[in-house]
């Protein structure tokens, strides 16, 4: 398979294991997919490392990169901004590199507005009290910020209809094999003539 440099754009309330599908996607696709690690003003918690799960930078710095136009799409989730880089995502998609996005609806919402070929994919709990209980086993946010998440959860999920597919995530391999079956027939399915010219050469 070539890459063809499209964004696969992975929305999922916290705790459906949407992280985890992602990177066994990049990890399975390793030479047509890379991550777009995006900036965030957020706290990092333990495990995670700057420049590789997301760049960690002050409200001041985020705000100066709004201000200069750098991101493809930012949203405020919770209490904190969260955003793509324009000059990331120009990079790989100049290079016919496809790139997976892990970001939340307001921002798939903003991508797929200006790059119609983005595909957007949901992932979604079998139901809300299997979230909960994810999310509590996890033990990643205190009590207050568990809520704040789950009545979130509900609010994102609604958005379902902006999407062009949809995963339950109840068994993860069965979930990771429509993700990845999702990625493949992507590049099966030709929506422009850019894309027949990067897979043959009519003019030979
Ligand atoms: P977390 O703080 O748990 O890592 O992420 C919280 C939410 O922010 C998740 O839904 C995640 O997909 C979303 N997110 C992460 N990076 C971005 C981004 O660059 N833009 C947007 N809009 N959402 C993001």
């Amino acid at each position: 398979m070539i890459s063809i440099g499209k964004l696969f754009v992975i929305s999922a309330p916290s705790g459906c294991g949407k992280t985890t599908l992602c990177k066994k996607l990049i990890e399975e696709y390793k030479d047509t997919l890379t991550y777009s690690i995006s900036y965030t003003t957020r706290k990092p918690r333990k495990n995670e490392i700057n420049g590789k799960d997301y760049y960690f930078i002050d409200l001041k710095t985020f705000e100066n990169m709004v201000a200069n136009n750098e991101f493809l799409e930012w949203a405020k989730i919770y209490n904190d901004y969260y955003g793509t880089s324009k000059l990331q995502i120009d990079m790989y998609l100049s290079n016919n590199t496809d790139v997976a996005l892990d970001i939340d609806p307001q921002g798939a919402i903003q991508i797929k507005n200006k790059i119609k070929r983005a595909v957007l994919i949901m992932v979604l709990p079998p139901s809300i009290s299997v979230l909960e209980e994810r999310l509590r086993i996890r033990k990643t946010e205190d009590e207050s910020n568990l809520r704040l998440r789950l009545g979130n959860a509900k609010k994102e999920i609604l958005n379902y209809r902006n999407y062009d597919y949809i995963i339950v995530n109840d068994d993860f391999n069965v979930a990771f094999k429509e993700l990845a079956s999702i990625y493949v027939a992507e590049h099966c399915k030709i929506v422009d003539i850019e894309d027949i010219n990067k897979i043959i050469n009519l003019e030979e």
